[in-house]
């Protein structure tokens, strides 16, 4: 593990500020288990540099489809179907699929990962389809007594599906996408949104409907998190308009990006696509 994450291990070590520590096959600490099954978490201690969110997103890649088990002796299994074990049909159909693992979460990552926006603001994404993101009702698992209830409308438990699709603060701002680029209000899930984001902006065009997803819903769930932080951190008083103004800057930052022969880009905060 150590060898594969050279980056990661090499900053713990080297500068005394450990991030993580691979010994051996001791990543198992990072595994949580319920019951039969169980999923990933894996924290680290400060901001990774875009090098060590590279390896940090290939090392999630990989854990995605391996999980720990205490209960049984080592034996050899055929994961996509340990019940029925090899067979050349099974095989087969294993490598016409992709690896194993959700289908849904497979195609997210790889989605994720083709979107031309920041490695940092990847990580993020990745986390937060995985359900990792550090919300309240996340930390009350360790800490009871805390007070769950979402910092931007003070109502509601801070979950992420309300955090970032159903709190009614950000609906405003789902309202406001709505305008400026013919995308539709969420409703629903996390991945929902995600899966069906370029079916929801207006442009006839796919490409470019993409592309709109790759950067206005990435733009628009990094500045809503930036901005929930600085609320629970700094004790700002949360406003829409701050998270639509995060949003238009980042897609500016982040570039007026072309999609063939056009491009496309925010004017006056409404999206346009020029020939
Ligand atoms: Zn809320």
């Amino acid at each position: 593990m150590s060898i594969k994450l050279e980056k990661i291990t090499e900053a713990s070590i080297d500068k005394k500020n450990e991030v993580m520590r691979f010994t051996g096959n001791k990543y198992e600490r990072f595994w949580r288990a319920r019951g039969e099954t169980g999923y990933w978490e894996v924290l680290v201690r400060r901001n990774l540099n875009d090098n060590e969110v590279e390896e940090y997103l290939k090392l999630l890649e990989e854990l995605q489809c391996k999980k720990v088990v205490d209960s049984k002796s080592d034996e050899i299994i055929w994961s996509p179907k340990p019940g029925d074990g090899f067979s050349v049909k099974g095989g087969y159909s294993w490598v016409r699929r992709g690896r194993p693992g959700s289908p849904t979460l497979a195609r997210m990552y790889k989605e994720v990962r083709e979107c031309k926006i920041p490695l940092k603001v990847k990580a993020f994404l990745w986390n937060l389809f995985q359900e990792r993101i550090l919300t309240k009702s996340r930390l009350a698992r360790w800490d009871p007594m805390m007070d769950v209830r979402c910092v931007l409308c003070g109502e509601t438990e801070e979950t992420a599906t309300h955090l970032f699709i159903l709190c009614p603060l950000v609906k405003q701002v789902w309202r406001w996408l709505a305008v400026a680029g013919g995308v539709g209000c969420p409703s629903g899930t996390l991945e929902e949104l995600w899966l069906e984001g370029k079916g929801l902006c207006a442009t006839g065009d796919r490409s470019v409907r993409a592309k709109f997803t790759q950067i206005f819903v990435p733009a628009a769930l990094w500045s809503i998190w930036l901005i929930r932080n600085h609320c629970v951190f700094q004790g700002s008083i949360p406003y829409a308009e701050n998270i639509r103004e995060s949003i238009v800057r980042l897609v500016t930052d982040w570039g007026i990006f072309c999609v063939g022969a056009k491009s496309a880009c925010l004017v006056n905060g409404v999206f346009m696509v020029h020939e």
